[in-house]
């Protein structure tokens, strides 16, 4: 309200105090604002509400309690003993999950892509040659990254579900001589689990280092960095660990720091820059000193994460997701859905991949689920855009009653959206695909689809928001286009922030 008609109207409301009182105050409130141009935003003046839903989904996964009540605790300086104690804690949690005894052991403070970005701009410099091997996304991100540092990028290609043989990597770094390989244990947008063995031993005897990306599997699937010869292994918070997004455990052999060591130039980025890191996190003998203000918070979630991880066992949480993952591929096949990946042994215990059934939108049957059933499962991404539905069962999420909703609630879309009485294939009947005749009938039941929802698998050709598509991403295949905001009209481009048009996990 304009401040001169509130102080009429106060002036004129003279004869009850209490009215003009807070006339008055709201009159003071505007004349300190009318200098704002911009108001202040009515979704912050209610509360902040958030509904409950099962992220079965790519990640992240849902926090449990315990965790929560980490993460919710009071602050502490972040050079505090008690939180240099946490840190100490993270680490040796760590070094457990990730099975090392690593000194350079430690947690960025960032997501899984801030983990990758650090083990990629610390082990390679201008010039030097990294061998990636991409069978989905994640190979491809890391490309991207290493292109970026000025490295020469040589590409290992698999199709999405496949995976490499020790006999590929061996190829690949005969002709290549690459300084660094690249690959992933869980590849999340396929749902491949990558064998490792003899991957470490074939690198080393060709000086190269082994790198791997283990953000989707760790806790999930067996991976022993020392014994597998692993020179950098990375991960992130909110899958197994069903910590919130922001902090990702990584880890440097003494292979790899020597590497480091020998650097002829700083590492292109100071908050990231291992050496920096090393001495805040305690690694190099070194008194302490400050570098960033960690997020305190993150790390006691983070640390909860990980203590329940320990008090599980590491094998018996294998185990686990091994058991519910075979129980959720059994229950897809007695659906009559065909399963992504062929080989048993090549699945990934912690993300089902299963392709979208003919004659079905995947987008249709994650927004039935969403708004039907309240729980998040996935389309594809990057190169699995459109083919597959990607099913994450992750921590404390990977649970036999979790696997029995998640089926029913999709035998309940594919009954819906099917739009037909007649029932489904009976139980067990094989691996033939279902064929229903998409249904008109799914209009009226697209409020989570029209909100732009794809989870990791966004396409460009997914204008679900309606904006303008501005800038599209290089290399990012058909993943995500960037929309310009405030859009184009605004007077004031050198202002723009960028903002990726749909959800990316
Ligand atoms: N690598 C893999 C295998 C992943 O699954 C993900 C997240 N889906 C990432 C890297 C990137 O992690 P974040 O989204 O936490 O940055």
């Amino acid at each position: 309200m304009h401040c001169a008609v509130v102080l009429g109207a106060a002036r004129a409301a003279s004869t009850t105090p209490l009215l003009r009182a807070r006339l008055l105050r709201t009159a003071r409130h505007a004349m300190t604002t009318s200098m704002l141009h911009v108001p202040p935003p009515q979704g912050l003046l209610q509360p902040l509400a958030m509904p409950e839903r099962l992220l079965l989904g790519p990640g992240p996964s849902n926090v449990p309690p315990r965790i929560l009540a980490a993460g919710g605790r009071q602050l502490l300086g972040h050079m505090h003993p008690e939180v240099l104690q946490v840190m100490d804690e993270i680490k040796a949690g760590i070094q457990y999950a990730f099975q090392t005894q690593n000194r350079l052991t430690l947690a960025v403070s960032g997501t899984g892509h801030c983990a990758m970005e650090a083990a990629l701009l610390n082990l390679l410099e201008h010039g030097d040659s990294v061998l990636v091997a991409i069978n989905g996304i994640w190979g491809q991100r890391a490309a991207d990254i290493a292109r970026r540092l000025g490295a020469n990028v040589h590409e290992l290609m698999k199709s999405p579900g496949e995976y490499f043989t020790p006999w590929d990597i061996e190829e690949g770094l005969a002709r290549h001589k690459p300084s660094v390989l690249f690959i992933t244990h869980g590849e999340s947008s396929t749902g491949v689990l990558q064998p490792l063995e003899r991957l470490g031993e074939l690198c080393h005897r060709h000086g190269c280092l082994l790198l791997v990306d283990a953000v989707a599997s760790l806790g999930g699937a067996p991976i022993f960095m020392d014994q597998q010869e692993i020179d950098v292994l990375y991960s992130g918070s909110q899958k197994v660990l069903n910590a919130p997004p922001g902090s990702a455990p990584i880890s440097f052999s003494e292979r790899a720091r020597e590497k480091m060591l020998k650097r002829k130039t700083k590492p292109p980025s100071f908050y990231l820059d291992m050496g920096w890191l090393a001495n805040y996190w305690g690694c190099d003998g070194e008194p302490r000193r400050y570098h960033h203000t960690a997020p305190i918070n993150s790390f006691f979630s983070l640390r909860e994460g990980l203590a329940m991880l320990v008090e599980l066992g590491l094998e018996s949480s294998w185990e686990r997701h091994r058991a519910n993952c075979t129980q959720l591929c059994q229950g897809l096949h007695d659906l009559g859905l065909e399963l992504f990946v062929k080989e048993e042994k090549a699945r990934l215990p912690t993300i089902t991949t299963v392709r979208v059934p003919e004659g079905y939108d995947w987008k249709e049957i994650t927004a039935f689920l969403m708004d039907n059933h309240a729980i998040e499962i996935a389309g594809g991404l990057g190169p699995s855009v459109g083919k597959v539905l990607r099913i994450g069962l992750m921590g404390c999420n990977s649970t036999s009653g979790n696997v029995d909703r998640v089926l029913r609630a999709l035998q309940d879309a594919l009954r819906q959206l099917a739009g037909r009485e007649a029932p489904l294939p009976p139980q067990g009947a094989g691996r033939k695909t279902l064929q229903h005749p998409a249904s008109q009938a799914r209009a009226g039941r697209r409020s989570w689809k029209s909100r732009g929802h794809g989870g990791e698998g966004c396409s460009s050709a997914d204008m679900g928001c309606g904006s303008k598509p501005l800038l599209p991403v290089p290399h990012a295949g058909s993943l995500l286009t960037l929309v310009a905001w405030p859009p184009s009209s605004s007077p004031s481009p050198g202002l723009r922030a960028w903002q990726p048009h749909c959800k990316l996990t």
